[in-house]
């Protein structure tokens, strides 16, 4: 897709901002040197440059395979320590962000930012004690379950326990709102999810969830559940995520999970509507081998969905949300995926271009860019 100047122009001169990026596994995992070009996926800091992806939200995921008391918090740790590694190593490239204004500043500078989140309550081993030390390890947001259900909230891929929130659960709620850590509900069940706008004395954000009008996945937000974050005055951030935002890519990687679990297809498709979830499954089977897991999409061999996938998805959400709720959060960097015309960050003009030519108009294409999530993290953590 060609890139107009206008498109270039707003692109060059507004913050753009991904809200959910797993990346640093490859730097502590797979030891890539993602202060170098790596010709390895989405992202790495020359790519982030190139496409003036101002600020990323560091995932540290604490993978659902990570459940045994203590190796949670290890896992999180080995994580933090990982994102604060690859600043000390590209001082002049990249600093930790604690806030919104320090992302304007370090922009500003001409650097990148980063911000540390966590993904996976089971993180904090049960313990508010541990929470309130990952905020002052610098973690802004944590997502309150990933794949499973844990000692204190039900996953929307798992088996519910507690009905929602336990009463752990709204005490984790409430000292994130307390202390002015984002609370993040993708991934978490619908009871949590309502459990906690019902709750929460602060804006919450999706950090990374897509359109169940669209594609009817369990991962996904209803039109309700999107109107409620906008009610709340905070973001849905729409992932690329290829099984949540096309039909036909979703149905063929429960194809492969299948055939890779030697399962029949029927079983299968009653677990599609709430126990589980093909990557989830495909991620177990890979770490099991040993490895990574990150090629686990490319091996899959189904074709990619393009970024007019995900352009529908934001679409829908601007038109249930509003402009000012909506914003982006790819979920690259675990597992490589390639969007057809947005392959690395270094393309993100033409995500610009694309809204330009779907009739958006400057302040709003800055708004979901990045604007709305500095607004909520002004909102909810403070300058
Ligand atoms: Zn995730």
């Amino acid at each position: 897709m060609e890139v107009s100047h206008e498109a270039r122009r707003i692109h060059a001169s507004s913050i753009v901002i991904d809200t959910h990026v797993d990346t640093v596994v490859r730097w502590i995992d797979l030891e890539e040197d993602l202060g170098v070009e790596t010709g390895n996926g989405y992202m790495d800091l020359p790519l982030m440059k190139r496409g003036n992806l101002t600020a990323s939200f560091f995932a540290c995921c604490v993978g659902f395979h990570h459940v045994a008391r203590g190796t949670a918090i290890r896992r999180a740790l080995d994580m933090i320590d990982g994102v604060k590694e690859i600043c000390r190593h590209y001082p002049d490239d990249v600093e930790v962000a604690l806030g919104a204004c320090d992302v304007r500043r370090i922009a500003a500078a001409g650097r990148l930012a980063v911000i540390i989140a966590i993904e996976g309550g089971h993180a904090i081993d049960d313990d508010l004690r541990v929470l309130r030390q990952y905020f002052d390890l610098g973690v802004r947001y944590m997502s309150l379950t990933h794949f499973n259900t844990h000692g204190w909230a039900d996953s929307a891929t798992d088996v519910a326990r507690h009905d929602g929130l336990s009463p752990l659960g709204r005490d984790v709620v409430a000292e994130m709102n307390r202390m002015g850590m984002m609370v993040d509900v993708s991934h978490a069940s619908d009871k949590v999810f309502h459990d906690v706008i019902e709750m929460s004395k602060a804006p919450v954000m999706a950090s990374h969830s897509s359109m169940r009008a669209l594609v009817d996945h369990p991962r996904n937000m209803s039109d309700d559940m999107v109107r409620a974050v906008a009610e709340n005055g905070g973001i849905v951030c729409v992932t690329a995520w290829p099984e949540y935002i096309s039909r036909r890519y979703w149905q063929g990687l429960e194809d492969v999970a299948d055939r890779r679990a030697g399962r029949g297809g029927a079983n299968r498709r009653a677990n599609a509507s709430g126990s589980t979830s093909a990557i989830s499954d495909l991620m177990a089977m890979a770490s099991g081998d040993g490895a990574s897991g990150y090629n686990v999409l490319v091996d899959a061999e189904i074709p990619f969905p393009s970024l007019d996938d995900l352009l529908a998805h934001i679409d829908h959400a601007v038109e249930v949300a509003g402009v000012d709720h909506v914003g982006i959060g790819t979920d690259h960097g675990a597992v490589r995926f390639d969007l057809v015309d947005l392959e690395d960050c270094s393309r993100l003009p033409v995500l610009t271009e694309a809204l330009v030519r779907r009739g958006y108009g400057e302040e709003d294409i800055r708004k979901i860019l990045g604007e709305n999530v500095l607004r909520v993290m002004e909102d909810v953590i403070g300058c």
